[in-house]
């Protein structure tokens, strides 16, 4: 399907891990575990690999408080975090400067109680959050578990790197069974304790763009029938496109073009929370003759969400406060939805988002991205989500154009006739946003 060549990832997955890379991170891994005691300058020097544990502990009375002492490889380590094992013994999360190890605590008169058995379903370790590599240690579980753990670092992981005999064995996180063959044959259950493994985490993560002032483009994508500019903002640089529009209808459906000029300021303020992955623009009016006339329609007449190129286009469409309207004299007559229509055939959008007023619901059309997305839209802004307009016939409507197309593109129906409702619709569209950032990593 069309819509999906910009959902792909900029780069294909590896399915085979490259040499050298690994080469040098191991070298660097080196380098961090020679050094990584400076991270802890109260701590003793560390001997013991990182996340390898405490064989044999003893608590000590450090400068911070509570420390633990790994006797056997002369290490010590603060607690973080205190619970209570499956036995009753008493349990430390521990930071040992490099890596968080779980042990067990010894009794008072310093003879251990219980032998080092780290957290199952844990990770030594720290991932990176916004892509990269991240060389860890496992404390034994299933993959799934993994990968929930490392989210909870905030690396959303791509795939998962073992060492096998000598050679890298890799599961790619999300891929159907036959695509981790090699990984399953190894690992059919669990993920043995304590194994080394690097966990690439994905590169177009929900990083943002920092919520500083931003530089607005400026761009004018055609005119209307009387000659007014049709103005569009972009902010961002990322390869997928969200189009906000304003203004298809104006007249009673003003408050469209103030919620898009209000969502303009704040991508210039840095005001919205912007993937970068993403590259916003904002069409304010689409009408701009309606908005000087105070009119729903074009200068012609004509209905501009009942102009596009669909198979029910007809010249005589229906709205139920005007009855008849116009389609116009053909699909795309005129100059208004022509300018859309070829801006979208040039930049293919990732999804288009288009104001009306009013009737507190999101539609989206049929691509499956909009309604993935027209829903996270619709909970963040407190309003219904419908696949289908059952209230009546709408023809040569936009969203149904933009599904021929490929495109993926919702109608968002404002909450009142005569107030933005900017806060709600500003939840909308930043959820609309993050959950692109996660549908495309
Ligand atoms: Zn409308």
């Amino acid at each position: 399907m069309a819509s999906e060549g910009p959902l792909l990832p900029t780069r294909p997955r590896s399915t085979s891990v490259p040499v050298r890379p690994w080469i040098a991170l191991l070298g660097a891994l080196i380098l961090l575990l020679a050094t990584a005691h400076v991270a802890g300058a109260e701590l003793e020097p560390r001997t013991s690999p990182v996340g390898g544990g405490c064989a044999d502990l003893r608590s000590v009375a450090g400068p911070d408080g509570d420390t633990i002492r790994c006797v056997q490889h002369g290490t010590a380590s603060q607690v973080l975090q205190r619970a209570t094992g499956a036995d009753g013994s008493p349990w430390r999360r521990l930071w040992d400067g490099g890596a968080i190890a779980t042990a067990a605590l010894v009794e008072a008169d310093g003879s251990p109680t219980a032998s080092t058995a780290p957290l199952a379903g844990t990770i030594g370790g720290t991932l990176p959050h916004f892509g990269g590599t991240g060389f860890v240690i496992w404390n034994g579980g299933p993959v799934h578990r993994l990968v929930e753990a490392a989210g909870e670092q905030g690396c959303a992981a791509r795939s998962v790197w073992v060492m096998v005999g000598g050679r890298f064995v890799g599961y790619n996180a999300g891929a159907p069974p036959f695509v981790n063959a090699h990984w399953l044959s190894q690992f059919p259950t669990d993920i043995p304790a304590q194994t080394p493994l690097l966990v690439v985490c994905s590169e177009a993560s929900i990083a943002m763009l920092p919520d500083t002032p931003s530089v607005l483009e400026e761009v004018v994508i055609g005119h209307s029938v009387q000659g007014r500019p049709i103005e569009m903002f972009c902010v961002g640089d990322g390869s997928h496109l969200v189009l906000l529009v304003g203004g298809m209808h104006t007249g009673v459906e003003e408050n469209t073009v103030t919620l898009a000029r209000q969502m303009v300021v704040e991508m210039e303020r840095g005001g919205l929370s912007i993937p970068l992955v993403v590259r916003l623009c904002a069409i304010p009016v689409l009408n701009p003759d309606g908005l000087a006339h105070d009119q729903r329609t074009n200068a012609n007449g004509v209905d501009l969400n009942r102009n596009w190129a669909t198979s029910d286009w007809h010249p005589e469409a229906f709205h139920p406060a005007s009855g008849t309207v116009s389609g116009g004299t053909a699909p795309l007559s005129e100059p208004e939805t022509r300018a859309l229509a070829d801006f979208v055939i040039v930049a293919r959008p990732t999804i288009v988002v288009v104001w009306h007023s009013y009737a507190a619901l999101v539609e989206g059309n049929d691509i499956p991205l909009a309604e993935h997305l027209g829903l996270a839209y619709a909970e963040a802004a407190a309003l219904d989500y419908v696949e289908h307009w059952e209230a009546y016939p709408i023809t040569g409507q936009f969203i149904d154009a933009m599904e021929a197309a490929g495109v993926a593109a919702i109608d968002v129906e404002l909450r009142w006739s005569d107030d933005s409702d900017a806060a709600a619709q500003q939840d909308g569209v930043n959820a609309l946003l993050t959950a692109l950032a996660y549908e495309v990593r």
